[in-house]
């Protein structure tokens, strides 16, 4: 969705129509990509309105965190979680 690299320990995918809703189609996205969205819409939200990638990017919210997480490296969310403290 950010149009970054997934690498693999980031891969979460993502029902376009969520399951509770009958949705099948998945999207691989980042982890972090995956819980903004869901931290966003809820899940009739994405269902009726932001069942692709393209009305995702257009949900302003989405659009904005998508040009911050662009300037991240791809692996961003693992290597946050590790304490950066420890890394020098
Ligand atoms: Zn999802
Ligand atoms: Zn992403």
């Amino acid at each position: 969705m950010c149009g970054r690299g997934v690498p693999e320990s980031q891969q979460d995918a993502h029902h376009l129509v969520p399951r509770s809703h009958g949705g099948k189609q998945t999207e691989i996205l980042h982890r972090i990509c995956h819980q903004q969205i869901h931290a966003l819409l809820t899940e009739a939200e994405l269902a009726k309105h932001y069942n692709s990638i393209e009305a995702l990017l257009a949900h302003p919210a989405v659009a904005a965190f998508v040009a911050w997480v662009r300037t991240k490296p791809d692996g961003f969310f693992g290597r946050t979680r590790k304490s950066q403290r420890l890394r020098g």
